[in-house]
């Protein structure tokens, strides 16, 4: 039996954050806009603001909730993520508040599985306490949603691995530590054999970043996505992380989880964004009538309510889902639908929702004056990031025609009748 309530103590705690992100990380989207500010290490003012909302978080043990008990963490299951992820969500700043922040998360989950005892010391413990952030370097300029043709390629040289080849769009670069780098290392392999993962010192002679691109009308100099070119990059041979040939075992590890918490903080994004609607609606006259007793209004607001019910329904029972499996209760892989159900509907309910709440809200959605209109331009990069949507929709399509038995002819007699003239001829008497 699917069942999502909680014990008190947990609601307890989801009740402080839903306060807490309302109040403070809300306020810091208004305070500190822009895609990247959340990682610019060196913005003084911003992290002055942060550090103390971090430590109440700390204090009140909901810092990295997002971690397993073999890195410290609660080890909540999904379901209790997909909670407190969608509180985080209505905020951009929230998950950097609370110590869950991508790709920090999967770059994480990375070094805990494949890291060696130095790199996790290095990078893994400080990566944990929001000392630092990092990069995930995969997709290239002529290879995005299909990997085997990256062409970025390490070579063996004595003790070194030397990493040349350019990447793609590449978030927060610009601040990261260190990078986690895709590169070719065994071309004769199959095409999913070939590349293996590395990680890389962001000090490192020889990385480029040719340049670091905005989206969506940010100012260039705001720009987080790394254009990035890596030219003769010297590491050490234990810097591959996983086996050579390993790199998308490795990638997968961390992309899985990543898009069903897209997913759950889009229900938060979305919320809030209901939230502004209704009170708009009841706020605001035009024509001697509230904006609420239009019913084009009326129609909005509730179409976003029973979508956003439908969508979190669906997040939720993904989770369920994949908690079922770790438990041993559903056999292997068998969230894997669901998951990509949740990819897929993300994108829509985002643009629908947030759409209708940036045409309610008149001029005003369009400015910076509230978050909408930054989350309206996320609504297309949500579309990209972990693969595109289009790839999830294909496969989910593929894998649901998989089994269909296809039927002989245009009026086939040996199977449960799906036409008239079948039924017809099982019955003839029944018209
Ligand atoms: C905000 C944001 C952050 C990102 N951060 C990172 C990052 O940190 N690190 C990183 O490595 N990458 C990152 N990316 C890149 C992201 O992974 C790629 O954008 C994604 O894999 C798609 O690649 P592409 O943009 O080259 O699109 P393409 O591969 O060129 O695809 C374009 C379109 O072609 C169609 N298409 C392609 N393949 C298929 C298919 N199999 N089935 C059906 N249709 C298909 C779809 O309509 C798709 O939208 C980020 C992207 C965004 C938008």
């Amino acid at each position: 039996m699917i069942d999502f309530s909680v014990e008190p103590e947990f609601q307890e705690k989801l009740d402080w954050m839903n306060a807490f992100v309302r109040e403070e990380c809300e306020t810091m989207d208004l305070l500190f806009p822009g895609a990247g500010t959340m990682y610019d290490m060196n913005n003084a003012r911003a992290r002055a603001h942060l550090e103390p909302l971090r430590d109440q978080v700390k204090a009140k043990g909901l810092w990295a909730c997002h971690l397993g008990p073999h890195l410290g963490g609660p080890g909540y299951g999904q379901v209790k993520l997909a909670l407190m992820n969608e509180i985080l969500g209505r905020s951009s700043w929230a998950p950097t508040v609370f110590g869950t922040a991508a790709p920090d998360t999967g770059n994480s989950e990375i070094l805990a599985m494949f890291g060696t005892g130095d790199q996790k010391a290095k990078y893994l413990q400080p990566l944990l306490d929001g000392k630092i952030c990092s990069a995930f370097s995969m997709t290239e300029p002529q290879g995005g949603a299909d990997p085997t043709h990256f062409t970025c390629a390490a070579r063996r040289d004595g003790d070194e691995w030397a990493i040349s080849g350019e990447k793609w769009f590449i978030s927060n670069a610009r601040y990261a530590a260190f990078h986690i780098v895709m590169a070719v290392t065994n071309p004769e392999n199959q095409p999913h054999e070939r590349m293996s993962m590395f990680i890389v010192d962001a000090q490192t002679p020889g990385i480029e970043i040719i340049r670091n691109c905005a989206v969506f009308g940010e100012p260039a100099e705001d720009g987080s996505h790394a254009y990035i070119r890596y030219n003769d990059v010297r590491v050490p041979l234990d810097a591959m992380l996983g086996e050579p040939g390993g790199g998308f075992r490795v990638a997968q590890a961390r992309l899985g989880g990543g898009r069903i918490h897209h997913a759950m903080r889009t229900v938060g994004r979305c919320q809030r964004a209901i939230d502004m609607m209704k009170e708009r609606a009841v706020s605001r006259q035009t024509r001697g009538r509230k904006l609420g007793d239009h019913q084009f209004v009326q129609g909005a607001i509730a179409d976003s309510v029973i979508q956003l019910e439908q969508f979190r329904l669906l997040v939720l029972k993904a989770a369920w889902m994949i908690d079922e499996v770790e438990a041993g209760r559903l056999p292997h892989g068998a969230a894997r639908q669901h998951i990509a159900m949740c990819k897929v509907a993300t994108e829509a309910v985002m643009h629908d929702i947030i759409g209708r709440a940036v045409r309610l809200h008149g001029s005003l959605g369009l400015t910076e004056e509230t978050w909408l209109a930054q989350f309206w331009a996320g609504v297309q990069s949500l579309a990209f990031a972990d693969g595109p949507t289009d790839a999830h929709r294909s496969q989910l399509a593929r894998n649901l025609l998989r089994d269909v038995t296809p039927v002989e002819g245009h009026f086939p007699s040996d199977h449960t009748p799906t036409r008239l003239s079948e039924a017809l001829r099982r019955y003839p008497s029944a018209r």
